[in-house]
């Protein structure tokens, strides 16, 4: 078909239609890219820089980058393996993330590419950042410790008029997830059960409940990262 791009990942052959991002293409053709921004359906972002992938020798984000005739993806190499666990650990230092004690375990991506990459203690020093929990909304609780900030949550939970219900306050270091009081009540419940979903991390957690699911039965538990494909 004539918009059907033929390219390969590491040296697999693949098709995709032109003009899809390569993450995914990716996954039309049973391949794991890992990412922790990107959201299928949600637009890309490029903010984790995990799905960094070498595209004809040129590194680049697979979220962003589309798919071209003849593209030679590199994908599960030593080196961009390298790379994503060294994010990886930037981010658990650069918060706090406690896995023992956090409700999100076993459903965390941050966790699971942890243990897929074998993390063990990360090469860098911690920060230890003095953040807050906030449980002032009815419906979720926002732990500033665990926000990796991938915006997901702004670019996934919108209301009926397309407004976007979460946004980032402040800059740098002191970024921080911010629920809008003038759309807050706009999170009803079937938004705050969502943004609990698209959160990677244990950063957006229901009001109310916890351990519904027991440690050691959860998603990634049973099935780690990346396994099904
Ligand atoms: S609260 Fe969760 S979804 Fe939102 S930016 Fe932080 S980590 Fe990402």
């Amino acid at each position: 078909m004539a918009d059907l791009n033929n390219f390969t990942i590491d040296g697999l052959k693949c098709l995709a239609r032109e003009g899809t991002s390569i993450i995914d293409a990716a996954r039309q053709n049973d391949q794991f890219i890992p990412t922790l921004c990107n959201l299928e359906g949600v637009p890309p972002k490029g903010a984790c820089r995990v799905c960094t992938v070498r595209v004809n020798g040129k590194l680049m984000t697979a979220c962003t980058a589309k798919i071209s005739q003849g593209m030679e993806i590199e994908n599960q190499t030593e080196e961009l393996n390298e790379m994503r666990k060294s994010i990886v650990e930037m981010l658990f230092v650069e918060g706090n993330h406690f896995c023992p004690s956090c409700e999100k375990s076993g459903e965390c991506e941050l966790q699971a590419l942890a243990y897929r990459f074998e993390m063990t203690v990360p090469r860098y020093p911690y920060f230890y950042p003095k953040r807050n929990i906030d449980a002032s909304h009815p419906r979720i609780v926002k732990d500033h410790n665990r926000c990796i900030l991938c915006k997901r949550c702004v670019r996934a939970i919108k209301d009926e008029k397309g407004r976007s219900i979460f946004a980032f306050l402040d800059r740098g270091f002191e970024t921080r997830i911010y629920l809008d009081p003038d759309l807050a009540g706009q999170l009803t419940e079937e938004r705050a059960r969502k943004a609990v979903e698209v959160c990677p991390v244990g950063a957006i957690m229901p009001r109310g409940e916890g351990f519904k699911t027991p440690i050691g039965r959860r998603k990634y538990d049973r099935h780690p990262i990346g396994s099904d494909m």
